[in-house]
């Protein structure tokens, strides 16, 4: 009994804390693949905002882009987990993105939440990644405005597409369109929701969890190339999210019960937690 009341009251600190706060979540495609790791972020998210948190989700589509592509004979070319977009793989990128948020936004709606489907290209303006890069961009300018008007009220669902200034389409690798968007409203939590428990020293043994990496760690893990492929990406996108201001990121088991919540409101949290290095890397608490 005194150990649940320990718990409220822990997580009722927490919603205070974070009330009115922007939370940038980010939905790696195997959270949203599968229906029944879905239906819990899903159920986690409506609860934030019904504590008043205002969740904006970005989501990117990786194991279902590369099984459409696969369906018409197109190779996906990834260069340091970053996938590399020609125009026809743009078109699959484009269509499967669409179907994906239409899905969550249908899903949230169906458990009785508020959300609202909303288009990349309409909040990220893009560039090419690199000169040679023919549909792969980066996040040069984030249009917030409308946007955080209707996050009080609705979850707002954001592909990872942004529009160039001549209204060309970038395919941008959503965990760095999420964190160009958490930069962008100063998000209290930047959190990635992906198919792994968070960073690992060794990708095959979850037992190798890191549980908090200062910046200076995160980008010495990356030197040494301790981090590969999508992994690579996700903590390079964290790194980034803490340089521009962001307080606290998050790389987390979307398959784990309820990550969201436990991440959000409890001290112990879940994953691997990224922090400022004046923080020290012995702090636990991951709320
Ligand atoms: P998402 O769809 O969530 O963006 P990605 O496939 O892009 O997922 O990135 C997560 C993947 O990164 C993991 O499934 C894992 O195979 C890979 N990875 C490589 N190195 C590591 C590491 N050191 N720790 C954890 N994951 C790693
Ligand atoms: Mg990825």
């Amino acid at each position: 009994m005194l150990k649940d009341v320990h718990i409220l009251v822990e997580a009722f600190q927490y919603a205070e804390r974070f009330h009115g706060k922007h939370v940038v979540v980010k939905l790696g495609g195997a959270a949203a693949a599968d229906d029944e790791v879905a239906t819990e972020v899903m159920q986690d998210l409506i609860w934030m905002l019904q504590w008043g948190i205002h969740p904006l989700v970005v989501h990117g589509g990786g194991p279902q882009i590369d099984a459409a592509l696969a369906e018409r004979d197109i190779t996906p070319v990834r260069v340091d987990g970053i996938r590399v977009t020609d125009a026809p793989t743009l078109e699959v990128v484009q269509e499967t993105l669409f179907g994906i948020n239409a899905g969550i936004v249908k899903k949230l709606e169906s458990m009785g939440g508020k959300a609202l489907s909303w288009c990349g290209t309409n909040v990220f303006v893009g560039v090419p990644l690199s000169p040679a890069s023919q549909f792969t961009g980066q996040v040069a300018e984030v249009k917030v405005r409308d946007l955080l008007q209707k996050a009080a009220t609705s979850i707002v669902v954001l592909s990872c597409l942004a529009a160039g200034e001549d209204g060309t389409v970038f395919n941008v690798n959503a965990d760095f369109a999420a964190i160009a968007l958490s930069t962008a409203v100063k998000a209290e939590k930047f959190i990635l929701l992906t198919d792994v428990p968070g960073v690992l020293l060794d990708p095959t043994d979850h037992s190798t969890l890191v549980s908090t990496l200062t910046v200076s760690q995160a980008k010495e893990l990356v030197r040494k190339k301790a981090v590969a492929g999508g992994m690579a990406a996700k903590v390079k996108a964290c790194i980034q999210a803490l340089d521009h201001g962001v307080n606290k990121a998050h790389i987390i088991h979307a398959t784990q019960s309820h990550s969201l919540l436990a991440e959000i409101f409890t001290n112990e949290g879940a994953g691997t937690q990224i922090i400022h290095d004046m923080e020290g890397g012995s702090s636990s608490g991951h709320g």
